[in-house]
């Protein structure tokens, strides 16, 4: 699903030059649920923003799903963007004055996807992360798990290929973060293909793989004993 390879990036501070990633070679299969770990500035939301078309690298390769994705400009970039790439950030990035379900239908309105469907859609992701009963809900009236679920709801409403998730429980209590990420792992379980960017042991034991940056590479990527959240009950 994803290959790159030696990819660097840099990026220019005044005169100075700062090499955050140093040759990066990586590949994820359709279906894996993959964490990226690091120490903070070791390059993990670089690498996520690169792998999520939102920035591009110095050099080396980068095909997804069999498309190489090299020299786009921002309108065709924007077009695999919503056609491969779901996102789900630490703050959420709701639109506060829209409500829970205009929220989840944004992304088939770029679609261009009519209103009866989309509101249709929408409402079938609302309930497949147990918030139906709050599609009339402005995210000021959410709690911060609920947030991320309409969030998650959102990504997953323009059907992407992919969901890359920067530090998605970096902003909620362990419990909550817990709840995330049992719903992060059925979505994986329905064969979605997840990477998920954490500093936190905990989460990324959740997932099927772990992946760790040190300066501006990979210096450890294994398979783990996942841990399933249903083994906590
Ligand atoms: P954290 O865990 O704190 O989120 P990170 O691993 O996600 O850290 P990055 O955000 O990828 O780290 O940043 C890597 C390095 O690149 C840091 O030293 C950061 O200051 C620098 N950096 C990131 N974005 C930019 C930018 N747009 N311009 C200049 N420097 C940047
Ligand atoms: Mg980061």
């Amino acid at each position: 699903m994803i290959e790159i390879k030696d990819l660097h990036k840099s990026y220019k501070i005044g005169k100075n030059s700062l090499h955050v990633l140093k040759g990066i070679n990586f590949n994820v299969k359709e279906g894996e649920l993959v964490a990226i770990m690091g120490s903070s500035g070791s390059g993990k939301s670089t690498l996520l923003n690169i792998l999520g078309m939102l920035d591009v690298a110095d050099e080396g390769t980068y095909t997804l799903d069999n498309f190489p994705i090299k020299d786009l400009d921002e309108t065709k970039a924007a077009k695999y963007r919503n056609k491969f790439l779901g996102f789900i950030f630490q703050s959420f990035n709701l639109i506060n004055y829209k409500s829970a379900l205009e929220n989840v239908a944004l992304p088939l309105y770029y679609q261009k996807v009519p209103r009866k469907e989309r509101n249709e859609t929408a409402l079938r992701y609302l309930e497949k992360v147990g918030l139906a009963d709050w599609a009339t809900h402005l995210p000021s009236e959410l709690s911060g798990g609920q947030k991320q679920r309409i969030a998650i709801a959102r990504a997953l409403a323009a059907q992407p290929k992919v969901l890359l998730a920067d530090e998605p429980t970096g902003a909620l209590d362990s419990t909550t973060s817990y709840e995330v990420m049992q719903l992060i792992q059925e979505i994986n379980d329905d064969g979605k293909t997840i990477l998920v960017v954490t500093h936190e042991d905990d989460i990324a034991k959740m997932c099927k793989r772990v992946v760790i940056l040190k300066d501006g590479v990979i210096i450890e990527d294994k398979f783990v004993d996942q841990v399933r959240a249903s083994d906590h009950v």
